[in-house]
């Protein structure tokens, strides 16, 4: 295989990911082993090997507590995190607390219980997209370049451990964006606005697993996230499960056997049901057919998109209530919207469409691009300029991105946040700040460092920190601590001090272990 210099763009999502790049001039989704666009973030340890991605999820039922998927819920996170506490009991593989109080996942294999970290699960997926795109090319090469999209609300930590599982899996981070904006870029939102003129997108992102709505406001280069909110527990799943229930519960009718406490049984009637779904997002009825489901027992029903709707229909309600929440949060009213973008499969289905058509008073929505594939789209588009590779068309993207939420630090300030850095800062950035001593003959400073908004910092994240030790002792005020936030174009932040009496230095990079 010859070198290849193709940078690709990758979503790596919680359900599914997808690959893309730029290629004569348009973007090109890569097809997997599968023959499909999308692959499962799934991976399963079999007896003898490891398989990933669509494979995975065909031999789930086989070896349910070796099939690790959501890694990207636990990505960053710590293990006594609420989300994460109440993600483990739905669970069927095994999380426990490593050190640091990392969440670590417990497989069996080869007869050894072995232990990974999300970053570990997730560059296992990232390896199987980056072997998708070498297919593509016909390239192997050491590292490949990419460009990874995380959600808008993904802390430092989260971004962190998302680089770490691109490095792993042998691929040249260029950079690590946001989801909406990836998805705003590949419809070209940016392009539209100018550098003279702002536009509001809303994104609907609605996957197999999580809600996310964002709002951002997009002119002179810059996406702004203006405000976020959704549902990390609501996707096109629940949906399955509703139908899944329905007929369980009409197999139950019919052959008074009820076969909810058998696992098989119920993840063979998900597949089918998952498939039905998809659709009665083109035609008004479907039979559902699941051969040999019970005992040798067939079933068979009749199945329409009014009955879809009206089971669902609260569902779709909460979706509209989290639109509204995100306006509110924004300041801002359905006329200032300039553009609503669908992103996410679930976004495919109708009553969801004609919901947010209405809401948005009839304003033709952004759905050209497959939805399942709009983020990766827009994340090939900017791995293409960020490696220099642009045609024509590319050469005028700008590429710049903002922090999510404030950086500080309480040094100096004791358990008052001192902001260093503001949310909705373009990056890379680089701030000072001088501090000085609170105490008489004070000799040592802590330099915590927190993000958030809040005006305590013990309100805010704990990112990590460090005692500046060694201040020649002197009255309070009189000694001066240098203190520098840098973040890079990955959103990854390094924080240093020195102590500008004597030029003593330390710095840190705040890493997901913290
Ligand atoms: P994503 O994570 O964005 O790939 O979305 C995956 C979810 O979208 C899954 O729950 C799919 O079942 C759902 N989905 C994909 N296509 C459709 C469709 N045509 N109608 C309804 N849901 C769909």
């Amino acid at each position: 295989m010859a070198e290849d210099s193709h940078a690709i763009g990758i979503d790596l999502g919680t359900t599914y990911s997808c690959v893309a790049t730029w290629q004569a001039d348009h973007v090109e989704i890569l097809v997997n082993d599968h023959g499909n666009r999308t692959t499962r973030s799934y991976v399963t340890f079999t007896d003898s090997k490891r398989l990933v991605g669509d494979e995975a999820f065909n031999q789930a039922g086989r070896f349910p507590t070796n099939s690790i998927f959501d890694a990207k819920r636990l990505i960053g996170r710590r293990f006594s995190d609420e989300t994460v506490q109440s993600d483990i009991k739905r669970w069927p593989f095994k999380v426990i607390r490593g050190e640091a109080d990392k969440p670590m996942i417990v497989i069996k294999h080869k007869g050894q219980e072995k232990l990974f970290a999300a970053e570990d699960i997730s560059s296992m997926v990232l390896a199987k997209m980056r072997e998708i795109a070498e297919a593509f090319h016909c390239s192997k090469i050491s590292e490949k370049k990419a460009v990874i999209t995380v959600p808008s609300y993904f802390n430092d930590s989260q971004r962190q451990a998302t680089l770490k599982a691109g490095k792993l899996a042998g691929l040249n981070v260029l950079r690590i964006i946001n989801e909406p904006t990836a998805a705003a870029i590949a419809y070209g939102i940016d392009k539209k606005a100018g550098w003279f003129n702002k536009r509001n997108v809303m994104i609907f992102d609605w996957g197999g697993g999580t809600l996310d709505v964002s709002l951002l406001t997009i002119g002179h280069g810059v996406f702004d996230v203006k405000a976020t909110a959704g549902d990390t527990h609501l996707g096109g799943e629940d949906l399955d499960n509703r139908m899944v229930d329905y007929c369980v519960d009409e197999f139950k009718t019919k052959n008074e056997v009820d076969i909810c406490g058998n696992p098989k049984a119920l993840r063979k009637a998900k597949t089918v049901c998952e498939k039905a779904k998809k659709a009665l997002s083109f035609c008004f009825d479907i039979d559902i057919v699941i051969d040999s489901w019970y005992n040798g027992e067939d079933f068979n029903t009749n199945f329409t998109r009014d009955k879809f709707e009206e089971m669902n229909m609260d569902i779709f309600n909460k979706c509209m209530e989290l639109v509204k929440r995100c306006l509110k949060d924004a300041k801002m009213d359905i006329s200032d919207v300039n553009d609503v973008v669908l992103v996410g499969g679930s976004s495919r289905i109708p009553k969801v469409q004609e919901l947010l058509q209405k809401f948005f008073m009839g304003k033709e929505l952004c759905k050209s691009i497959n939805p399942d594939e709009a983020v990766a789209y827009g994340a090939a588009v900017q791995a293409a300029v960020l490696s220099g590779n642009v045609t024509g068309k590319l050469q005028d993207f700008t590429l710049l991105d903002v922090i999510p939420m404030s950086l500080g630090t309480e040094c100096g300030h004791e358990n008052r946040m001192a902001v260093m850095i503001p949310r909705n800062t373009k990056i890379p950035t680089k701030k000072h700040q001088i501090f000085t001593t609170l105490r008489d003959n004070q000799t040592s400073v802590l330099c915590g460092v927190f993000e958030g908004e809040n005006e305590l910092t013990r309100d805010n994240n704990y990112l990590g920190g460090f005692t500046m030790y060694g201040i020649p002792p002197a009255p309070k005020g009189v000694a001066k601590v240098d203190v520098c936030f840098f973040i890079d174009a990955n959103g990854i932040l390094n924080v240093s001090a020195e102590v500008m009496s004597t030029g003593q230095k330390k710095a840190i990079t705040i890493n997901s272990d913290r």
